[in-house]
C-alpha cells in the first residue's frame, strides 16, 4: 500500500523556491490501508504485530501521524488573511521569539525538534501574532528538510503581507542525526531566511540576530 501511495503521488520538489502550492495533490489511502502498512513494519523491524502490547499500535500511530502531519490539511494563506490596518504608524520590526518546533524531517520521517524566531518589517499591515506561529506550525507538521521550511515560512508571510522584509531564524536538532546514523546528538542545525530590507540592510539583520542571540 505505501508502495502504491508512492506511485500515485511522486511529489517532486519544484526547483526553484517552494511556493504556497507546494502540497502534493495524492489519493490518500484508507486507514486501513495505513494501519495494516504499520503492521508490516513492525514486522520488518522484527517483532510480532499480533502480540498484545502491539496490536493496538497501528490505530495509536495513525492517530498520532494525523497530528504530526496536520499540516497537509491548513492552508497557510488562509491563516494569514486577516490583517489589521491600523498600526498607528508603528513601522519598526515585529519579532517573534521561540516559538516551538516540532517537525519530521522528509528523508527519515525522524523528528526535528527546535525553535524559530519570525520577523518582519510591516508596511501598512500587520497580522495577529498568533497567526504566524500558526503559519510555523502548519509547514512544520509536515514531513519537511530545515531548509524548505524556513524558506516556506518567509514566503508566506511576504506573500500575505508584502512587508518590507521577513527575517528567519530556525534552529533545531534532528533526530535522524543524534539518534542514529553519525549520532551526534548535541549539533543543532541553524537554517535561515532573509527577504527584502532584511536582506540589503546588514544592520536590520544585526538586530535581529541579536533578538535572537545567536
Ligand atoms: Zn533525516
Amino acid at each position: 500500500m505505501l508502495l502504491t501511495l508512492i506511485q500515485i503521488g511522486p511529489y517532486m520538489a519544484p526547483m526553484s523556491k517552494p511556493t504556497l502550492t507546494s502540497v502534493p495533490k495524492i489519493d490518500r489511502p484508507t486507514a486501513a490501508a495505513a494501519m495494516e502498512a504499520v503492521r508490516t513494519l513492525i514486522a520488518w523491524a522484527g517483532d510480532d504485530p499480533d502480540r498484545e502490547g502491539l496490536r493496538d499500535t497501528p490505530k495509536r500511530v495513525i492517530n498520532a501521524y494525523s497530528e504530526w502531519f496536520r499540516g497537509y490539511d491548513l492552508d497557510p494563506a488562509e491563516e494569514l488573511s486577516r490583517t489589521f490596518e491600523d498600526v498607528s504608524g508603528y513601522d519598526d520590526m515585529v519579532i517573534l521569539r521561540e516559538i516551538d518546533v516540532e517537525s519530521h524531517c522528509e528523508h527519515h520521517m525522524a523528528p526535528f525538534l527546535g525553535k524559530a524566531w519570525v520577523a518582519y518589517l510591516p508596511t501598512d499591515k500587520v497580522v495577529g501574532i498568533s497567526k504566524l506561529v500558526k503559519v510555523v506550525e502548519v509547514f512544520a507538521k509536515r514531513l519537511q528538510t530545515q531548509e524548505t521550511m524556513t524558506a516556506q515560512i518567509a514566503d508566506a508571510i511576504e506573500d500575505a503581507l508584502k512587508p518590507r522584509g521577513v527575517a528567519i531564524m530556525v534552529d533545531a536538532v534532528h533526530q535522524c542525526m543524534s539518534t542514529r546514523g553519525v549520532h551526534h546528538p548535541n549539533v543543532s542545525t541553524i537554517t535561515t531566511q532573509f527577504t527584502g530590507e532584511f536582506k540589503t540592510n546588514p544592520s536590520l539583520q544585526d538586530r535581529f540576530l541579536r533578538v535572537v542571540g545567536k
